[in-house]
């Protein structure tokens, strides 16, 4: 093996690195910078450094699982006897309760390549309308609020070097510093640019004190503090009314509407001191390019959507997207949150962004798919309301799942997984024995990163290319191999190939002509290139195979890709971007006598996501070994805790015990918990986004309680 170029496991930076031989045999890897990939240019963070650590882990599944009627205990068995109980189970299931009855759940971390198998696995092999992803409870209020004000939801519509240049970025409940760390030496450089880095968040986290200017909302009134913000420019006159005549629509009404958010009514609402919010309004306005992202903070609430759209009318009213260095975007949070959603695992969409209740999508589609539109389902349920919907009439009772660990990660876990056990049939396809894989009656062993090949799709709409380094473990199948076995013993013989560029060229085909075209994308140009952003048509001569004209140097009649989008119109129908009017809510559930706390929940630098990678990395647990609630020194004297102390966190939903973190940084009213370990989704709020299906899980109210470490008489 030689040194190879390749992304890291984790989060949505996909940071380039290389992958070297280690130890005898070449049987293990070590990792090496890549100094030359843009986005993290050779950065990493220590969970990049020791992601090699799982590929040889001594927890890793290796055959398949099959649960034993008689005992309950999983049981090993060959690939041909679990594909054959999936199989036969799911057609006997949707043979009596019809073809809904069976449900797959995928990820924000599978390459583009499985998502889109697996979408069509649903849509061409089970034909159920039930498939969605965990990427719902992600991104999904800032992709709806993009399609909304933009016609296009890419997360960054521009490369995250471009940070470096703007003179005020802004970042609303995003704590890059401890989730991406390399992306914060984009921060740093915009800071000895001279720039200015604003962060709102109601901790100081690592990223808010590296800040010149920190406000601290009260969790849930992010939208209210945007409304307030533009309502200073506007009074101020320092709208770029210009810019608003041009390139938009809908800004009467939301100027009559932000009349109503003035600094000191905002105050009240938000905590953000009044002169604060009018010194925000005047530094954006008087800058010559601002940059606006929010994140999980601003996003994961019932009214996510209307929140993000509040922040884009103010990056509107600036007059900044669509211009250089300048303008609105989502930090994605999982490592294909981007392309995991383009490609057809989400319920309302089929590949290439397109909505699976457009004519003219289906029947593109279905051409590639060799079906008649007719054949293919309409739109199924989002995530959480297919999970709440399970044991209920019209419910699923088998479900799929790949790469999601819906135990630790769903809002109100607890009752998710009494929905989960009422399955008639659960199977997950994971490389450990996750919380989730735990309850299964099937798992099935599948290969990870290095052992595979497949694109991925960044923060920045950038596509990738992770290399296969190491065979897999005997036993191991990837998923392509999986979702091809259950296609053909579901009846459908050909259409479902397991080689990931085979896969990625019909996604090349099915994404033609879509929002995110993908069509003049293939695995040479991306390693040529580093990467190629979407959309990138295929321009070259159409010889059917769906590949373009390629002289092999990049050049020649290819589409260059799109790093910068926006730049002449937007992409809705008048190529002007929209304004909405969104007024403030709040959050579902408000503090009361019983549980007087705002409870936010977050990541720490050393964990990823549900942790069932990350835990098991021996480094990384070290570092964050279990779950802490950080609250303010005031809230610890008041409850007569010292620091380390345990101390109870309760909801209307659960309750869960960790040690005290006291930070002075904290809001008085909130406490905040990591959501890596079971524990914090016991607590959080499953309210969905009307719009997104988002469930609230990053605010809800909250009792806390020393717990006694002294044992009463026996
Ligand atoms: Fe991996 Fe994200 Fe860390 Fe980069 S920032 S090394 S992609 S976890």
């Amino acid at each position: 093996m030689e040194s190879t170029q390749t992304h890291c496991p984790y989060c949505s930076l996909q940071c380039g690195m290389r992958l070297e031989p280690a130890g005898r045999g070449a049987r293990e890897v070590t990792v090496a910078p890549w100094p030359e990939f843009p986005t993290n240019a050779g950065g990493l963070c220590r969970k990049g450094w020791t992601a090699p650590a799982l590929l040889r882990h001594r927890e890793r599944l290796t055959s398949p699982l099959v649960r034993d009627r008689a005992t309950g205990e999983l049981t090993a068995v060959s690939w041909d006897e679990a594909l054959d109980r999936v199989a036969a189970g799911l057609a006997e299931l949707q043979e009596r309760y019809g073809r809904d009855s069976v449900g797959v759940f995928g990820g924000g971390g599978l390459t583009n390549e499985k998502a889109y198998a697996l979408g069509k696995l649903a849509r061409v092999a089970l034909r159920t309308s039930a498939i969605d992803y965990n990427g719902r409870w992600c991104m999904s209020s800032a992709a709806t609020a993009g399609q909304r004000a933009f016609g296009l939801d890419r997360g960054l519509p521009f490369p995250l070097a471009d940070l470096q240049d703007a003179a005020v970025v802004v970042l609303v409940g995003s704590n890059l510093s401890e989730t991406a760390p390399p992306a914060a030496r984009h921060l740093d450089a915009l800071r000895e640019n001279g720039g200015t880095l604003v962060v709102i968040d109601p901790r100081t986290t690592p990223t808010a004190a590296r800040a010149d200017l920190h406000l601290q909302p009260v969790p849930g009134t992010d939208l209210a503090l945007a409304n307030g913000v533009l309502h200073s420019i506007v009074s101020d006159g320092l709208v770029d009314q210009d810019y608003v005549d041009a390139r938009t629509s809908g800004f009467e009404q939301v100027r009559r509407l932000v009349t109503g958010y003035w600094p000191e009514r905002v105050e009240r609402i938000t905590g953000v001191c009044a002169s604060e919010i009018v010194a925000l309004g005047r530094l954006l306005a008087r800058a010559d390019s601002v940059i606006i992202l929010t994140a999980r903070g601003a996003e994961q609430h019932a009214t996510g959507t209307d929140t993000v759209l509040a922040w884009i009318n103010l990056a509107l009213a600036l007059g900044q997207p669509g211009r250089p260095h300048s303008g609105y975007g989502a930090i994605t949070g999982q490592g294909n949150g981007q392309g995991g959603r383009e490609h057809g695992q989400k319920s309302d969409q089929l590949p290439g962004y397109r909505r699976i209740d457009d004519p003219v999508a289906r029947a593109h589609v279905a051409r590639v798919w060799g079906i008649e539109p007719d054949d293919l389902p309409g739109p199924g349920r989002s995530a959480y309301e297919m999970l709440v919907g399970i044991g209920t009439g019209d419910g699923v009772r088998a479900l799929l799942v790949f790469g999601s660990n819906i135990v630790v990660s769903a809002p109100n876990a607890t009752h998710i997984s009494d929905r989960l056990d009422a399955l008639d049939l659960l199977v997950v396809a994971d490389f450990v024995m996750s919380e989730t894989a735990a309850r299964a009656d099937v798992v099935l062993p599948v290969t990870q990163w290095a052992e595979e090949t497949g694109t991925m799709t960044n923060l920045e709409g950038r596509v990738i290319l992770r290399r296969q380094v190491l065979a897999p473990p005997t036993g191991v199948r990837s998923d392509l191999e999986v979702i091809s076995a259950l296609a053909q013993r579901l009846g459908v013989a050909t259409g479902f190939d397991h080689d990931p560029e085979v896969v990625f060229d019909e996604l090349r085909r099915a994404s033609a002509g879509g929002p995110a075209d993908y069509s003049g994308i293939d695995y040479d140009r991306i390693t040529r290139e580093h990467g190629v952003f979407w959309p990138c048509p295929d321009t070259g001569a159409d010889d059917g195979t769906g590949k373009g004209t390629d002289d092999g140097t990049g050049g020649g009649t290819r589409h260059p890709g799109t790093p910068r989008l926006f730049l002449d119109r937007f992409a809705t129908p008048d190529g002007r971007a929209r304004f909405h009017a969104v007024e403030h809510v709040g959050a579902a559930e408000q503090p009361c006598p019983d549980y007087p706390f705002y409870l936010t929940t977050g990541r720490v630098l050393a964990q990823y996501q549900s942790g069932a990678q990350t835990r098991r990395v021996r480094e990384l647990d070290a570092a964050a070994a279990g779950p802490f609630v950080e609250l303010h020194p005031m809230v610890a004297d008041l409850l007569g805790l010292v620091d380390g102390e345990q101390v109870r966190v309760a909801t209307r939903r659960g309750q869960t015990i960790a040690p005290a973190r006291i930070s002075a940084g904290i809001r008085r009213d909130t406490v905040f918990l990591p959501f890596h370990w079971v524990g914090a989704n016991l607590l959080t709020n499953d309210t969905l986004d009307p719009s997104s299906k988002m469930p609230e899980l990053k605010v809800c109210a909250a009792s806390l309680e020393r717990v006694s470490t002294v044992s009463g008489p026996a």
